[in-house]
């Protein structure tokens, strides 16, 4: 399959283009940026054939199949519609959109044209959080209680910018990771937020956005969800725990890419850890949606995932502002 990459990202020349290239015939054809210097020094430093700042101009190519949007948040709508119009399955990063409305388009749009739309909430494809619902498919921890998700972390250096200071184009923590932990959340338990209390706060690099924040979600089952996430903690451990009636599970290091991550499961017949193979989480997205488009069936993360853990984060967004109790609005899509 070949690919056009729509935005040069740190995160497309960090971990997804060695993702794409580690797929048996996958190559990249393209690179699309806003600036032609940068696209140019971009293809160069990435082997990358051709480089354009015209969409239009990648996405007019016949051998190009699929793209993958890893633009900053507010270009993912205009640049995903562009790319179902002209036939090609569709890899997004997160958030896919900035408002329900714009992901419901998208959703539409792509399964009108009948191609495949993906978001990239790579957490549910590692082997980690794989591990831990595989023990809760099994009722390992009996009637569930609770999750607490920590992922609060250290912004790094080179990706202050636009996160920090830029709300128009998706800025913030909440847009930021927020996002990945209402799709780690759902992924797990199999249910969606029914409401959400939250708070949030710049803590240090945060201008006009907020650096961090903390929520708390009732589920429908009654299950209750912690989730905290911020860009200045330094030396907080990321990690989520689940508690229930037979047991609890402690997960350290498994909300960042990585092998370090550990799992143990606590019960009545004591402790012991939960091990589990490593394989790079942005490698078993790129599969999946590879073969998720070949055979025209859903992604590990489809659109309507994208849309429902935007939905969350909008929802703590909107708790944090108001101080009031806030229902997602998930809209009807399903
Ligand atoms: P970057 O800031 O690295 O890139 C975003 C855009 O900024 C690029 O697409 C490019 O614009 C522009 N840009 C970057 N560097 C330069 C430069 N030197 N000169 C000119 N323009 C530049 O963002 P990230 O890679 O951190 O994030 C991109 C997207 O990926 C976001 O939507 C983010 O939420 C998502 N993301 C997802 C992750 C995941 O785990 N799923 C992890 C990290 C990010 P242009 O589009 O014009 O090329």
């Amino acid at each position: 399959m070949n690919w056009a990459l729509i935005g040069a990202s740190t995160i497309a020349s960090e971990n997804m283009i060695g993702a794409i290239r580690a797929q048996s015939g996958a190559q990249i054809g393209w690179v699309v940026s806003g600036s032609a210097e940068h696209a140019a020094s971009y293809a160069e430093a990435h082997d990358i054939p051709r480089w354009t700042v015209d969409l239009a101009e990648a996405l007019a190519d016949p051998q190009v199949q699929v793209v993958y949007i890893s633009s900053t948040n507010e270009k993912h709508h205009g640049q995903a519609l562009a790319a179902i119009a002209a036939g090609k399955h569709v890899l997004c990063e997160k958030p896919m959109a900035l408002s329900r409305s714009e992901a419901e388009e998208m959703i539409v749009a792509a399964r009108d044209a009948g191609v495949v739309l993906a978001v990239n909430h790579h957490l549910r494809s590692s082997a980690a959080i794989r591990a831990i619902r595989r023990l809760l498919d099994d009722g390992a921890l009996g009637q569930l209680r609770s999750m607490r998700i920590f992922h609060a972390v250290a912004l790094p250096r080179h990706l202050y910018g636009w996160r920090l200071d830029q709300p128009a184009a998706g800025g913030g923590v909440i847009a930021d990771i927020t996002v990945h932990n209402a799709d780690t959340a759902r992924f797990l338990l199999q249910e969606d937020p029914q409401f959400v209390v939250a708070e949030k706060a710049m803590t240090g690099l945060g201008q006009g956005v907020e650096d961090s924040a903390m929520s708390v979600w009732t589920m429908p089952s009654g299950v209750m969800v912690y989730s905290h996430e911020s860009f200045t903690h330094p030396f907080a451990r990321s990690g989520l725990e689940i508690h229930g009636s037979e047991g609890s599970l402690y997960a350290r290091g498994v909300m960042q890419e990585g092998p370090d991550g550990a799992i143990e499961l606590v019960t009545a017949q004591g402790s012991q850890p939960v091990s589990y193979d490593w394989r790079g989480a942005y490698d078993a997205v790129v599969a999946d949606f590879m073969q998720a488009a070949a055979e025209g069936r859903a992604p590990a993360a489809s659109g309507v995932d994208g849309l429902r853990s935007l939905m969350v984060a909008e929802a703590v967004r909107r708790a944090a502002m108001t101080g009031k109790r806030q229902a997602p609005e998930y809209g009807d899509l399903t």
